[in-house]
């Protein structure tokens, strides 16, 4: 029965993220993009025959076309997930529109702008999602009572998986969000791209492994939020992902193949993972599989392996037993 509630969430953010992401239609208009973005909640999301033309492409593109299919939907769900649903999506708009006008050619500024920038893109989600388990009465109060701590945290876990992931592929379209303040410190030059030469491989691992043990720091919020579930079907709703995100942390660390391209865990992998994390066990299974992986792999002269493998042994030692 929270089906309805999830889908409309999803596709409202989807809509935002649309607008966001298209950077043809709104070029010379910053200005307009950014009041799309913090309108949305009370313009497109509650407003019978609402449609935006030409922003986006695919399938997106049809979302903002036809959205007002969604806001009938959103009108017959409960007044509970309604206010919920308009809350995050208030919230994310006035984030991401805070970042429509810098730079992001050359990634955020410090950690601390990559934080916020995860927040309202995906902590926000963990919010909500928090809050619809326990409105809807799938979860207790103590799920709420974490929504803006684990449950933000849990977000920013795979957030960080896919802006590390990604780096290619955001430096190319002029917007990425690795901080400055820490591949500065890794780069002779001020180009991010001087990472996917060659040349400058082994400065460039070494940034790409500071950003996954800084994601990795998320992990053990992300367990602790997950052993507060009561619900299987919930249960597996976040453990997917999550365990999907320290895969792809484990397939990406130390790994070149970030700088020349995408690196995404196998089909197969991706399948057994699916099937195999419905509860706590298969959760921390796989998180103390992952860990060990990474452990094993940390190069004796990398810059932050202390602190690589001090994360990693947490995260064993956290899953050990039910392993
Ligand atoms: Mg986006």
């Amino acid at each position: 029965s929270l089906c309805m509630d999830v889908l409309i969430f999803y596709l409202a953010l989807r809509a935002l993220d649309t607008i966001e992401d298209d950077m043809v239609a709104f070029k010379d208009t910053p200005e307009v993009k950014i009041a799309h973005l913090q309108s949305f909640y009370r313009t497109g999301l509650v407003t019978d025959g609402w449609s935006m033309q030409g922003v986006g492409e695919g399938d997106e593109k049809v979302l903002l076309e036809q959205y007002s299919r969604c806001v009938s939907v959103f009108k017959s769900l409960s007044v509970g997930s309604q206010e919920i649903i308009s809350d995050i999506t208030m919230r994310m708009g006035a984030g991401m529109a805070s970042y429509v006008e810098q730079d992001l050619g050359q990634g955020c500024v410090d950690v601390e702008a990559y934080n916020l920038y995860c927040h309202y893109v995906a902590g926000l989600v963990g919010e909500g999602l928090s809050r619809l388990f326990t409105s809807s009465g799938y979860e207790t109060d103590r799920v709420a009572a974490v929504s803006r701590t684990l449950a933000n945290t849990m977000g920013l876990f795979l957030q960080k998986t896919n802006i590390i992931r990604d780096y290619l592929e955001d430096y190319v379209d002029g917007r990425t969000f690795w901080p400055q303040s820490v591949w500065k410190t890794y780069a002779l030059t001020s180009d991010l791209g001087e990472f996917a030469h060659p040349h400058a491989r082994e400065r460039a691992l070494a940034c790409l492994n500071h950003l996954i043990t800084d994601a990795l720091q998320c992990a053990q919020g992300a367990l602790e939020y997950m052993s507060l579930l009561q619900t299987e079907e919930v249960f597996r709703f976040c453990a997917i992902p999550q365990v999907m995100a320290i895969a792809t942390l484990a397939e990406l660390y130390d790994n070149p193949m970030v700088f020349s391209g995408v690196v995404k865990i196998r089909k197969g992998m991706a399948a057994q993972l699916l099937l195999d994390t419905k509860s706590m066990g298969g959760l921390h299974k796989w998180f103390n599989i992952f860990a060990r992986q990474i452990l094993k792999r940390v190069p004796p002269s990398d810059p932050n392996a202390a602190k690589t493998r001090k994360v990693c042994e947490e995260i064993i030692a956290l899953t050990d037993r039910n392993a």
